[in-house]
């Protein structure tokens, strides 16, 4: 793991809850069961961005199926009243995925609304099947039941940064994934 001095990022964090070691070993060793799993299909990925961004470029390199790859954006709904607070699919997906065996990637399952609302978008456009990967997953907050195909790491209920997950869209960049210091998570000029 680089040190503060090398990545001063590292610095902000309280804890390091997956090092980078950890991450390599774990996409690589998905990447094999993916590629076990759809034998010799192809795999029309879509990954949600901005968040699974560096998730799904590693694991893509370690698929070695043909593999066709899409992005979608989900609207944040994390600080709406609950009324409103449903992800919203923005845009739309440029691939044809009409008897496609489809592979959802996001970097984190938390409450499970954004995946399970992506899940039944996908099912309306008739894929010949869906499944989910996810690198994390805190399974003790979920608010809607939902499960993913894969699952890189379980961690606890803690806001975490690091290798494309965000804090006011700072830390991505992140080699590891950690929790932030408290006095670093509400900053007012990042309000
Ligand atoms: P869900 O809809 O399952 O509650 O949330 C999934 C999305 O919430 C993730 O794609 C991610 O954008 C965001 N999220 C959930 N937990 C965390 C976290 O601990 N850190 C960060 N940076 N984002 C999170
Ligand atoms: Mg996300």
């Amino acid at each position: 793991m680089p040190s503060a001095e090398q990545f001063p990022a590292h610095a902000d964090l309280a804890s390091v809850l997956v090092t980078e070691a950890d991450i390599r070993k774990r996409v690589r060793k998905m990447g094999k069961e993916i590629s076990a799993l759809y034998g010799d299909e192809e795999i029309t990925v879509i990954s949600l961005i901005n968040g699974a961004v560096l998730f799904t470029a590693d694991l893509l390199r370690e698929i070695t199926n043909p593999v066709r790859l899409d992005c979608i954006r989900i609207s944040s709904y994390r600080n709406e009243t609950t009324s409103n607070g449903k992800p919203q699919v923005l845009g739309s997906l440029t691939l044809d995925i009409a008897n496609r065996h489809v592979l959802l990637i996001d970097d984190i399952l938390d409450t499970g609304k954004t995946l399970s609302v992506v899940v039944s978008l996908i099912h309306k456009l008739n894929p010949a099947s869906v499944r989910t990967c996810v690198l994390l997953d805190k399974r003790g907050r979920r608010e809607v039941e939902f499960e993913s195909d894969l699952v890189g790491f379980q961690i606890p209920d803690k806001f975490v940064v690091g290798y494309g997950l965000d804090f006011a869209e700072r830390y991505r960049n992140l080699p590891c994934i950690g929790v932030l210091k408290p006095n670093l998570q509400n900053p007012p000029e990042w309000a």
